[in-house]
């Protein structure tokens, strides 16, 4: 079942049962303090405070979401991407426990030829939270689970906030167990991996405030109208869905990694760290190109920046799989035609979306082309020094001047024999980082205190001595 096959198995499936179908949110949410959409819930989230009146009563999603929280996961588990895509059903005051698991489970067991998801019934574990016996007798009834196959976890997993005063409640979550090849049994408490979480319920049926951390808050009391919040991993139900061990094999995106083993010469399935590096690129580029698209751009700070990142961390996994040549043409071209079928706009944009991704890295491999010629030179000097290791300020100067990537300093040092001074090369970093921030704190300062500029501009012209004094300056230099 290709991936598209199963949004719109979902989309039809709640459409069937009196959901207004909503189109996906840009990965670029309202929300300033969000950087991106993390889950099918931040469009929502002025509907589920309550402070706009929802335009529907149910609805059902598709959401592009982006977790760089994950990005240290992705290639290492399964189950982890930093774009994927939440399927979601939403009951604004409408129906609860209920109906959210009732519509879960149908959907979920409900054979193929009939527009399910065609699930064994033995495959699926659940979770609810420690004091929901609502919850856990809801499983028993509909989908007539044992005793423990319903597992109960407390606040750390299964209750749900945002962190501020507002809506909060308990969650139940839906397993898919991958069997004994994939790990130890006794259910999503024991093993999350080899039990994979493909579903949350969110029950939101509370206000909270005096949130002091995720499990301590205080309840004020029940919300008047309650509301339902799921999210299903699209690529997790995909790759279970097509039989492939992780979700960097699915329709959507295996055609990257195999571009990505063809242009290294090197085989899928050999070495465990380049395997890892080929999941690595075929998540990356795929991010990057529904970034761009979306209209985030390069840059060196905020969303520009992790678009950035994501691109330099292909390019580094490509050079650690051997190619030192560009790789985005045919990289990015087989991701969109991946993902064109999904999002037109990736194929429509092409153009605009290319000449950013090929630009970056171009840039990039000429970053780390000067970088390393500098990094020869001192890894030279040091060895006829003497010494073991290069100097923290060595490492420091490549990243912080010349844009070079400490672990590939680290690396090529290694190549050369010798070691890099971390602990001076991470004090370094540390004093850079608070020089950056009383920077930003006097920029505040000053934008508050204008009055110093107007005192300076009152003592008259000022004279540009640059020119004549730029000799001696030199000289001292
Ligand atoms: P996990 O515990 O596996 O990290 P999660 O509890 O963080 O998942 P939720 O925040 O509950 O995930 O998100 C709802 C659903 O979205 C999950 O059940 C899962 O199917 C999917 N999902 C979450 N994070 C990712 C990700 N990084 N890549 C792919 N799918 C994801
Ligand atoms: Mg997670
Ligand atoms: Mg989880
Ligand atoms: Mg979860």
């Amino acid at each position: 079942m290709k991936t598209a096959e199963i949004a719109q198995r979902y989309l039809d499936y709640f459409e069937k049962n009196d959901h207004v179908i909503v189109p996906s949110a840009s990965l670029v949410s309202n929300d300033p303090s969000i950087l991106f959409t993390i889950a099918g819930m931040v469009p929502f989230i002025p509907y589920l405070n309550g402070l706009v009146p929802a335009p529907y009563a149910r609805a059902a999603d598709v959401q592009k979401c982006i977790r760089t929280l994950d990005i240290e996961e992705v290639g290492h588990t399964a189950r982890h991407g930093t774009f994927f895509q939440m399927l979601g059903n939403w009951s604004f005051g409408d129906y609860f426990k209920e109906g959210a698991i009732g519509y879960a489970w149908e959907l979920l067991t409900s054979a193929e030829a009939d527009g399910g998801l065609g699930f064994a019934e033995r495959d699926l574990w659940v979770t609810v939270y420690e004091d929901d016996d609502e919850a856990a007798a809801l499983w028993k009834k509909i989908a007539g689970l044992p005793e423990e196959r319903i597992q109960r976890m407390g606040k750390e997993d299964n209750y749900w906030h945002t962190g501020q005063p507002g809506p909060g409640g308990p969650c139940s979550e839906i397993y898919f167990d991958r069997g004994p090849a994939y790990g130890r049994d006794g259910g999503p408490a024991v093993d999350d991996s080899r039990f994979t979480e493909i579903w949350n319920l969110v029950f939101m049926q509370e206000q909270i405030t005096n949130v002091r951390s995720k499990t301590d808050f205080d309840v004020v009391a029940p919300l008047p109208r309650k509301n339902i919040d799921t999210g299903m991993g699209l690529e997790r139900v995909a790759f279970i869905k097509q039989g492939v061990e992780n979700m960097y094999e699915i329709d959507q995106v295996r055609p990257v990694l195999d571009r990505a083993v063809d242009l290294s010469g090197r085989r899928y399935g050999a070495e465990h760290g380049d395997d890892v590096r080929f999941r690595v690129v075929a998540d990356h580029v795929r991010s990057s190109l529904m970034l761009l698209s979306d209209g985030v751009t390069p840059s060196n700070e905020g969303r520009g920046y992790i678009l950035r990142r994501l691109m330099r961390r292909t390019v580094r996994a490509m050079r650690l799989l051997g190619v030192d040549e560009p790789t985005f043409p045919e990289l990015f071209t087989a991701s969109r035609d991946a993902m064109k079928t999904a999002y037109p706009v990736v194929a429509d944009d092409w153009t605009r979306i290319s000449q950013y991704a090929f630009a970056e890295e171009q840039t990039f491999l000429r970053t780390l082309a000067a970088g390393s010629t500098i990094l020869d030179l001192a890894l030279d000097e040091t060895k006829k020094a003497g010494k073991p290791a290069l100097s923290g300020s060595e490492a420091f100067l490549l990243h912080d001047t010349y844009g070079f990537p400490i672990d590939l300093t680290f690396e090529v040092a290694q190549e050369a024999g010798l070691d890099v001074d971390r602990p001076a090369f991470d004090t370094l970093m540390q004093e850079q980082k608070a020089r950056a921030k009383a920077d930003a704190r006097s920029r505040k300062r000053a934008i508050a205190d204008q009055s110093v500029y107007r005192e300076f501009r009152a003592q008259g012209e000022t004279v540009f001595t640059g020119y004549t004094d730029l000799e001696t300056s030199s000289r001292v230099l």
